[in-house]
């Protein structure tokens, strides 16, 4: 029987650092990992993940745009897949997929492990409900947050998002321009994609800053470059990319899959000194 496969599934995904991370992980825990990047468009991936099945693939990442198609393809999912409607992480159960979401978790073992943030009682905004918003969402409010607000350009997906949280009195949507009537937040997070367009800058209010702010992008290497400068400019107290993020979410889909958890303070590590060369991803 030939050894159990892995990888990573997007478009583009040349840029992905799962492989390098899943392989640097297996080194340390003493398992030779085999994990790939497969480049997969919308309309080829049950194909193509029916063929790495098929092939001895038993597990999976799921990266952008097919993180909702991979939560469409599994058999079982998570819970916290079923409330961010994503999934990112795929494990083979018989004839089957199981799918789960640990992008929330990255995030929240990169603040309060990595970063030392408590987060209970906090008020957080959320710019963004694209998939990594949705995944990170439901995370934060288990995380014992006072109130999670979300804004996103177009408003809709903010509602949805707030209106899937099932937590109307924590989870609020709003819109991004009413934002100066908001007051302060403890937390900011960055889960837009908008630091990837060339000459990208944000406009919001300094209003949203108190002398406690943390700044999160998810986004790392030069798309986290505006998003930070902002922060910067803004006086948060500190600001961090999503690299952390990156490590802790690949951490938890490593875990699944061999049963034991890596060290990511090493791989941290490493990622940091390039981190201004990595294009952002996950
Ligand atoms: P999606 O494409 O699903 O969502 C993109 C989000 O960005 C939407 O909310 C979209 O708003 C918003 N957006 C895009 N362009 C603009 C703009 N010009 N102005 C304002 N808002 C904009 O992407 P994901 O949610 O999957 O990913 C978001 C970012 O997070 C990506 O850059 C990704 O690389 C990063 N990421 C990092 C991870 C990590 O481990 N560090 C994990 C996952 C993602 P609208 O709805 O209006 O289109």
């Amino acid at each position: 029987m030939s050894a159990p496969r892995y990888a990573v599934f997007g478009q583009p995904v040349i840029h992905s650092q799962s492989p390098w991370i899943q392989t640097a992980f297996g080194k340390a825990q003493g398992i030779d990992v085999d994990y790939r990047a497969i480049e997969a468009a919308p309309e080829q991936f049950a194909a193509a993940l029916e063929a790495f099945a098929a092939d001895g693939g038993v597990g999976a990442n799921v990266t952008l745009p097919l993180k909702e198609a991979a939560f469409s393809l599994c058999t079982t999912t998570t819970s916290r897949a079923q409330r961010a409607g994503a999934v990112n992480t795929l494990l083979r159960k018989g004839a089957a997929w199981h799918g789960d979401n640990t992008d929330g978790i990255g995030l929240v073992r990169d603040l309060t492990g990595r970063n030392s943030l408590d987060l209970r009682g906090r008020r957080v905004l959320l710019l963004g409900a694209g998939g990594a918003a949705r995944g990170v969402a439901p995370a934060l409010l288990d995380a014992g947050i006072l109130e999670l607000v979300v804004v996103n350009r177009s408003p809709d997906r903010a509602d949805a998002l707030a209106d899937a949280m099932g937590e109307p009195g924590r989870a609020v949507s709003r819109y991004w321009d009413d934002l100066r009537n908001e007051g302060d937040f403890e937390l900011i997070v960055n889960a837009t994609s908008l630091g990837r367009d060339p000459g990208a800058s944000f406009n919001l209010p300094l209003s949203l800053v108190n002398s406690m702010t943390t700044a999160v992008d998810l986004n790392y290497g030069e798309a986290a470059i505006p998003f930070l400068a902002w922060a910067r400019a803004a006086g948060c107290r500190n600001s961090f990319d999503g690299l952390g993020m990156l490590v802790e979410q690949a951490a938890e889909s490593f875990q699944q899959w061999h049963g034991m958890r890596p060290e990511t303070d090493p791989v941290y590590a490493e990622l940091r000194e390039r981190a201004a060369t990595l294009v952002t991803g996950d």
